[in-house]
């Protein structure tokens, strides 16, 4: 199992008086095989899904129980690989007459843009058991990246979570938006990249389309993530802007968003809170483990990263941060 960061060490203790006692995280989404092909290498049945990276970012921080759905094709190996992180999978079930969910992606030269290949949801498509009774308690909640019918079939199962984190992607903007909004009127945060949050939001200024999220969707923050340009949070208290961390050794840029999201919201559960600052603190720590999860394909980097390395990254983006006075 990974090391943990504890927060009380490294938090100003005048930001945070008086830590609330850390919170279990309970990330949905999808575990799947990608097939990866990259301006200078490609990769087969990577091990991928937004749950996959997400879970594996917030064990980092917290508890992290992983609930999905794989087919009989699902590897021991893989399954081993996230317990042997510290992923709880009890709430991942097997259906062993169908297909795990398979993705593939072409990244364009740059490694901004990419185009899906090919989706198949396999057994995704599939009614699934109830989570776990106990983890109906879950107080921070990841809906990762999924099909926002299935993100609301979560949502319905659990006890008023203190914290909701949506994510999601183009796809359901164009073919599932009711949907999707309904999820993003119950998120504490609704997150999107830039594209996205200008085609939901029908606007091409990114503090236009942020502020016009905010105001409509009911979701109580926003954040608007902009890849090596890094990510704006939308807030009720005001808005936040963070740098990238700067990555030389890009190798693949897939989970970056879902590390993201799962490092956030696991910092979150770890301090006990997600008011505006701790917020911050959290995308500190989140772009620090999405800068990580691009270094390598599939999840290897997540599982090879230690804590002295997050920490140090997230050391520099404080330096790269501050202004003088
Ligand atoms: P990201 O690069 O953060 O957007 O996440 C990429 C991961 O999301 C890959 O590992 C895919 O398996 C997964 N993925 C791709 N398309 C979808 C989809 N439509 N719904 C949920 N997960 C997806």
């Amino acid at each position: 199992m990974s090391q943990r960061i504890v927060f009380p060490t490294i938090i100003a203790p005048s930001a945070f008086p008086g830590v609330d006692a850390p919170q279990s995280l309970l990330v949905s989404g999808t575990v799947a095989y990608d097939d990866i092909i990259t301006p200078k290498a490609s990769g087969k049945r990577l091990l991928g899904g937004s749950a996959s990276y997400a879970a594996l970012a917030a064990a980092f921080f917290t508890d992290s129980r992983l609930a999905g759905i794989v087919g009989g094709d699902f590897a021991e190996k893989d399954r081993k690989r996230l317990r042997s992180h510290g992923v709880d999978l009890d709430g991942l079930h097997t259906e062993a007459a169908g297909k795990t969910f398979f993705w593939s992606g072409k990244y364009h030269e740059n490694y901004n843009h990419r185009d899906t290949l090919e989706t198949r949801l396999g057994v995704n498509a599939e009614p699934r058991p109830p989570l776990p009774e106990a983890w109906r308690e879950t107080q921070f909640v990841l809906l990762a990246n999924d099909a926002p019918t299935l993100q609301l079939a979560v949502l319905g199962q659990l006890h008023e979570p203190r914290f909701v984190l949506a994510d999601t992607m183009n796809l359901w903007i164009e073919t599932a938006r009711k949907d999707l909004l309904r999820v993003a009127a119950h998120a504490n945060l609704f997150v999107l990249n830039e594209s996205e949050a200008e085609l939901l939001s029908g606007e091409s200024n990114l503090f236009f389309s942020g502020r016009k999220l905010l105001k409509e969707t009911g979701a109580r923050s926003v954040l608007v993530k902009k890849g090596e340009h890094g990510a704006l949070l939308f807030h009720r208290e005001g808005l936040f802007a963070l740098p990238a961390y700067p990555v030389t050794d890009l190798r693949d840029p897939t989970g970056a968003g879902d590390s993201f999201a799962g490092a956030l919201v696991g910092v979150l559960a770890a301090l006990g809170r997600s008011d505006f600052t701790a917020l911050k603190l959290a995308m500190l720590y989140a772009t620090a483990v999405a800068s990580l999860t691009v270094e390598s394909f599939s999840c290897d980097r997540l599982e090879s990263a230690g804590v002295t390395e997050i920490e140090s990254r997230a050391a520099a983006l404080r330096e790269m941060t501050r202004l003088p006075g």
